[in-house]
């Protein structure tokens, strides 16, 4: 089979990225820091509509700063949910503190406030909550928002996977105290690696920037009186970023149509259904998943297999982290009386190739494929 591969999720450069890296180039503005990390910072903040942003190596870099912000340390509780890649977790273990899995609901896939609710009565004084926003999906802001106000709890939104996407009117990643976004290579938009942090609060930003560049001290030495880490991100990078960011309301858009398309070609296929869409908002549709229906004798693998045979990238949902070897021993919470509806979504689920570049006559052949296996 010859034909060419199509993708999961890949990079689509267009051109205006080139050209900030040149003028970084040109400039000799490559080393780490310069004007197009000050305007791609401040771009992002304007995109998003929030006050203060900083462009770091990367989203799990930005996660691991709000964290350390927050002056998270060991033994401190820190509530997640369960269905997410793990990047959003490992940082609670760097600063040796416990990530407390919380499982999803059914409407969005993401945190379910019912088992954020119930984690509170176990544990009554987390140091933070962290939400995802997955595949692009707006997790139910209202109501998390809610319980954490109430139990006087910071709340940080991972909103690597959905960036553009929004709840109420509002961006994801704006909610809490503070956001990240990736800039990974398979991610709305990429700077083939990089992230951001934003906040409406100036002096976390501020600060975060000192702990990104090794936490050196005002002073003309170097003084060091904290641990700081190297996490900035280059003018070259940055340069890539503001590029794409010009394109960022075209791929949602391409996005937007990938999944319709999809719904719509197995519409008429009752053991098919789509990942879910906040109705409060509008998701960037990053990834379009399925699931599909217990017992009916097509599963997941079946439907990765028969893509890849044809060179078509899928993938699994992500693995629950409550599933995961490495966090063994750390607590879940769920309001299901058996199982969990985390991995639920993940037995049955699979991600569809999402990527912008692909054709009609790609899309064509895909959905050919899959339909193929429900017959
Ligand atoms: C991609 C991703 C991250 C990590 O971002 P990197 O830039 O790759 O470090 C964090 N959380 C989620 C949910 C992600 O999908």
């Amino acid at each position: 089979m010859a034909s060419k591969r199509i993708y999961l999720s890949s990079p689509t450069m267009h051109g205006k990225e080139q050209e900030f890296v040149q003028e970084a180039f040109d400039t000799n503005w490559v080393a780490p820091l310069g004007p197009n990390v000050n305007e791609f910072e401040k771009e992002m903040a304007q995109y998003v509509g929030i006050a203060h942003a900083s462009a770091l190596s990367s989203g799990t870099a930005a996660i691991h700063l709000a964290l350390r912000l927050l002056e998270v340390g060991e033994g401190d509780v820190i509530f997640t949910p369960s269905l997410t890649f793990s990047a959003t977790c490992n940082p609670i273990i760097y600063e040796n503190a416990v990530p407390v899995f919380i499982d999803s609901e059914r409407d969005t896939w993401n945190m379910s406030p019912e088992a954020l609710e119930k984690a509170f009565e176990k544990y009554p004084s987390p140091k933070a909550v962290i939400a995802v926003h997955l595949y692009g999906t707006p997790a139910k802001l209202d109501e998390i928002t809610e319980i954490c106000g109430r139990h006087g709890t910071v709340l940080i939104e991972d909103a690597a996977e959905s960036l553009s996407s929004t709840y109420k009117g509002k961006q994801t990643g704006t909610f809490g105290k503070m956001g990240i976004y990736s800039f990974n290579g398979n991610k709305i938009i990429t700077t083939s690696g990089g992230g951001m942090l934003v906040s409406e609060e100036e002096a976390l930003i501020r600060k975060s920037r000192f702990l990104a560049t090794q936490a050196r001290d005002p002073a003309r030495h170097y003084q060091h009186s904290q641990i700081g880490y190297n996490y900035r991100m280059s003018n070259v990078v940055a340069g890539i970023g503001r590029g794409q960011l010009l394109s960022l309301e075209g791929h949602k858009n391409r996005k937007k149509e990938i999944y319709a398309q999809y719904k719509e070609a197995f519409s008429d296929i009752p053991e098919i259904s789509m990942n879910p869409l906040n109705a409060d908002g509008d998701a960037n549709c990053w990834l379009s998943c399925m699931l599909i229906a217990e017992g009916c004798g097509v599963t997941p693998d079946m439907v990765m297999d028969a893509l890849e045979s044809e060179n078509i990238e899928s993938r699994p949902i992500w693995k629950p982290m409550h599933l995961q070897p490495v966090f063994e021993g750390y607590d879940f919470i769920t309001v299901q009386a058996e199982g969990s509806v985390a991995e639920d979504i993940f037995t049955r689920g699979l991600c569809l190739p999402s990527d912008i570049k692909n054709t009609s006559e790609d899309m064509e052949r895909i959905i050919r494929i899959v339909r193929g296996l429900f017959r």
